[in-house]
């Protein structure tokens, strides 16, 4: 079917980022029957491509680039998606309706679709703009990680005890480097999950070889001749090594929206069908904050596939003439050395945990309970429970007994 081309200064749907939000907002566009001209523009010269292998089988070089590709380079020709890649947007213009781009020029749209991600939060102690020093963050970061582990560097520091970090760690104690990881809170993942499963993934890691370090803060990056050589501690002590990877989180890549005039704090504000407060401008994916129906409404800011990926179907489907509410169960992976993790739900203000099965075993599942309710669920190698917890989640299920709960022979089907 003939679809309308963008031109060089206008098309019906812009969208920006070429990332996970970005790329399934104009699949979802075409599924839902969107004939007008889509132009895709993004700073990564690279096609669209998954990022979570990034800190896991891309950086381990077991799955190449062509692996990774959202879709084949030609799928989106095939679409009639124009891309236009390796280019900023710098302004916003929601009157006039157009977007300026690094160069200058400016491109019109009918409706924009921000989809900007994050940049890496970056160091601010001394060095750490040394080389060597390493941000998980796209394609370019990943690629230039690997060239240093090729050129020979095999003794690592990473910084930030997250899922990145300890993916990434994960990663190179596999390659076979010296790996101290520095976290400047008392447990690793302390932001995203309960105690039960920060010390099982400590323990791991220690088992792995890596020299976890809590409670630890960073004080600067050591170099010669601009080169990395070492970490120094705030306990003063320092260790040495030839790169440092950071994962310390990301700041909502969201400035020319909120230039613009756009409501937001943390990232962009989005109602309910992911309309920012400026006319023809919808945010999804890791950069929008909304009152999530799995957080109690709290406006959060989610940073997953999921969350992108479902928010750009919900935006599609606005665009398209049908509003939606954004109402999709949260859900999360992280691969490190063997273990599969799955989370569902989001335990942000859980008042109890209960555990089902032995961390000892590798094989367990937590659940977090707000007042006896289930309202997430980590499981660690246990697929029938995510699976399961899922089905509980969606239900919105009431308080269970604690003890089935807790007793992983009975499967959590029953407790439906
Ligand atoms: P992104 O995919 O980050 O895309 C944003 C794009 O916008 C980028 O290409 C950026 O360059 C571009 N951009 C930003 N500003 C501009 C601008 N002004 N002009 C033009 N382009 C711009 N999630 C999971 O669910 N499971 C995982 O295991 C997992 N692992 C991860 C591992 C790594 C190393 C990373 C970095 C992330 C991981 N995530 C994981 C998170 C997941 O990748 C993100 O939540 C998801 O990519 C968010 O999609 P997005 O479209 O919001 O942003």
């Amino acid at each position: 079917m003939e679809r309308d081309a963008s031109t060089p200064d206008h098309a019906d749907i812009v969208i920006v980022g070429t990332g996970h939000g970005g790329a399934q907002a104009a699949i979802a566009l075409r599924q839902q029957g969107h004939e007008g001209s889509i132009l895709m523009i993004g700073r990564d010269d690279a096609p669209p491509y998954e990022r979570p292998p990034l800190s896991k089988e891309y950086l381990a070089g077991d799955k190449g680039f062509e692996r990774i590709m959202i879709r084949p380079e030609k799928f989106w020709a095939d679409k009639n998606v124009d891309l236009k890649l390796g280019s900023g947007v710098s302004a916003i213009d929601w009157i006039a309706h157009t977007v300026t781009l690094s160069d200058g020029s400016k491109i019109g749209y009918r409706k924009l679709i921000w989809s900007g991600g994050g940049d890496p939060r970056r160091l601010g102690c001394p060095g750490a703009s040394l080389k060597g020093v390493f941000y998980v963050r796209d394609k370019r970061d990943a690629d230039a990680m690997m060239a240093a582990l090729d050129a020979g560097a095999r003794r690592a520091v990473v910084i930030g005890g997250g899922y990145i970090g300890l993916e990434a760690a994960a990663v190179l104690r596999k390659l076979g480097c010296e790996v101290t990881l520095v976290e400047m809170l008392d447990r690793v993942l302390a932001r995203v999950a309960g105690e039960d499963l920060s010390r099982f993934y400590e323990e791991e890691h220690r088992r792995q070889g890596v020299d976890v370090r809590l409670s630890t803060g960073v004080e600067e990056i050591l170099g010669e001749d601009g080169k990395v050589t070492g970490v120094k501690l705030d306990s003063g002590e320092t260790v040495d090594c030839d790169m440092v990877v950071v994962g310390i989180g990301i700041v909502p890549a969201v400035a020319p929206l909120i230039a613009a005039g756009a409501a937001g704090s943390n990232g962009v504000d989005v109602d309910f069908c992911c309309r920012t407060t400026l006319d023809d401008i919808y945010a999804i994916g890791d950069c929008a904050a909304h009152a999530n129906p799995y957080a109690n409404n709290a406006v959060i800011r989610l940073e997953s596939v999921q969350n992108a990926h479902d928010m750009a179907n919900t935006v599609a489907k606005a665009i398209m003439g049908d509003k939606q509410p954004y109402h999709a169960l949260p859900w999360f992976w992280s691969n490190q050395y063997d273990l599969k993790l799955q989370t569902a739900g989001l335990s942000l203000d859980y008042d109890e945990t209960v555990l089902r099965g032995d961390p000892a075993t590798r094989k367990f599942t937590v659940v977090y309970l707000k007042e006896g309710k289930p309202i997430a669920f980590d499981c660690v190698g246990t697929m029938k429970d995510y699976v399961q917890g899922r089905k509980m989640l969606e239900a919105g299920v009431e308080a269970v007994d604690r003890d089935l709960l807790a007793d992983p022979e009975v499967p959590l089907k029953e407790l439906l």
